[in-house]
This record gives structure tokens, C-alpha cells and sequence, in this order.
């Protein structure tokens, strides 16, 4: 997404993307740093196989920046210093398989930021499909269409961040809205998509904001979900306070004009 030069031997800005004597690969290919069975609510999905579970896999890197991470951990985390365990696609798609009698569905790609290692996804989906399973990818949706692309024809579900509706916020996590907004519509026309908001404060938390994010959401279609989640002081934000519950449900309010379903998450 950010288009970065990369010098041979080199990894660019999200730490996954490396130039291998010209060609562009990334280095977190298997390498899966959590993988837990997760209740599919937790994605959050709601309208999605309600009540089912996930096996869930995250790696390491990511292509934002966000002051507020929850996984900075893993998200900050490169090849050299990452812990992981190897999983092949068929080695992850056996284990979905096994898991099965638990309540499992299929694989969501989740914790870091998934898509920019999407020739995974690609491969271990693909896997998963032809068993007759379901694929659920979580992004931050900051990457290119050729990138959703390769995943598009496996992937079933998707919960994208919509982290807010101004350029300026994107700007300070280092991404862009526009790629986003783009990311968002070409799922929504090939997939069930459901969205997410933090609210932060003072940061994306206005009546108009929400009014307008809420607006656009319902001209790709009027369906689609959103969670509305609250804040707590986290990352290199630890010094705000939590978002104020009123407010939360204020929003959610205005959201609710638009859409048919907001939900309220971590209240
Ligand atoms: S997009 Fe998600 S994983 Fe990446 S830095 Fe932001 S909050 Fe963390």
C-alpha cells in the first residue's frame, strides 16, 4: 500500500514485504505467531454464522502505525524477532479440519494485519474451501485492489476497520482513506462485510463525523453492520481516558439513522 522502495535484502514499512533479489515476497509466509478458537462474535461478526466458532491466526507486521494498538506486540514485530511456528496451508487447513467437532467453521485471519502477507490467505483459503470450510479475514482494509483481489474468490467474510471518516485521522496511523473506502466497496460486492469504528476521544468522536461515516457506509448498502467500539487507554494513548458510554450510544444513535444494524462493543 505504501509503495515503498525496498532495497534488495530489505523489508519495507510493514516488515513483511522484503526485496528478494528483485522480487517481492513476504517473509511472515506461515510463520503464525497465535492461533486460538475464537467465538466467531469476537471477529466481531454478528450476522455471520451466529453462534459458531473460528479458528483464528494471526503473524507478525503491519502497514499502519496506530498510537492506539492493542497488539503492538505482534504488529511491531519482524522475522528477527517474532516467536512463531510454522504452519503450511495444509498443515492449518488439517487442523481447522480436526477442530471441527469443537464448533469450527473454518480460519479467520486475524490479530496482525493479514493482507500484507494475502498470498497466505490465498493459499491456505483455497485449502480450506475445498474442504467444504469458511475463510473470515479481519484488516484495517489498507491495501491495494490487486491484493483483495487475490484473495476475493475464497474468502467469505471480512471485518474491516473503518477507523474514522477524515483524511487527517488516516494520516496520523499512516494510512489513507481513500484505499480504504475502495477496499471496502470491492468487498462489499463479492462478500458479507461487516465494519468496525473505535471511538476514540477527541479524536474521531464528533456527531458529524459519525453522521457522514455512517451516510457513506449506507450508500455501498444500508445492510452492512457496524460495530461501534469504545476506546481504553492503551499503546502509546495510555494517557486518555476511556470513551464516555453516553457518548458511545449518542453515536450510535446517529449511525442507526443510516444503517440498519450498529452495535455497541466494549461498553
Ligand atoms: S491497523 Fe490494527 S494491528 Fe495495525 S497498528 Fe493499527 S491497530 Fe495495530
Amino acid at each position: 500500500m505504501h509503495h515503498c522502495r525496498i532495497k534488495n535484502g530489505k523489508t519495507g514499512r510493514c516488515r513483511v514485504r522484503k526485496n528478494a533479489d528483485g522480487k517481492n515476497t513476504p517473509v511472515n509466509y506461515g510463520l503464525v505467531t497465535s492461533v486460538a478458537l475464537d467465538p466467531i462474535e469476537k471477529k466481531p461478526l454478528v450476522s455471520f454464522h451466529p453462534g459458531s466458532k473460528i479458528l483464528s491466526v494471526g503473524s507478525f507486521g503491519c502497514n499502519l502505525n496506530c498510537p492506539f494498538c492493542q497488539n503492538a506486540s505482534i504488529a511491531a514485530a519482524s522475522v528477527e524477532n517474532a516467536v512463531t511456528e510454522f504452519y503450511s496451508p495444509v498443515k492449518l487447513a488439517e487442523l481447522a479440519e480436526k477442530t471441527k467437532k469443537h464448533g469450527n467453521i473454518g480460519v479467520a485471519y486475524t490479530y496482525n494485519e493479514p493482507m500484507i502477507g494475502y498470498e497466505y490467505i490465498r493459499d491456505t483459503a483455497a485449502e480450506i474451501k475445498r474442504r467444504g470450510m469458511v475463510n473470515v479475514v479481519v484488516t484495517n482494509g489498507s491495501v491495494t485492489p490487486a491484493a483483495l483481489n487475490a484473495v476475493l474468490p475464497y474468502v467469505d467474510a471480512y471485518n474491516i476497520d473503518l477507523k474514522a471518516f477524515t483524511a487527517s485521522f488516516y494520516e496520523k496511523v499512516g494510512g489513507d482513506i481513500k484505499t480504504v473506502l475502495k477496499f471496502i466497496e470491492i468487498a462489499a460486492k463479492n462478500a458479507h462485510v461487516e465494519l468496525t469504528t473505535l471511538i476514540i476521544p477527541d479524536e474521531n468522536d464528533s456527531p458529524a463525523e459519525i453522521q457522514e461515516l455512517s451516510a457513506w457506509v449506507a450508500s455501498v448498502n444500508r445492510g452492512i453492520p457496524l460495530h461501534i467500539t469504545r476506546f481504553f487507554p492503551c499503546g502509546k494513548m495510555s494517557d486518555k481516558t476511556p470513551t464516555d458510554i453516553r457518548v458511545m450510544r449518542r453515536l450510535a444513535g446517529i449511525a442507526r439513522q443510516n444503517l440498519d444494524t450498529v452495535i455497541l462493543g466494549n461498553i
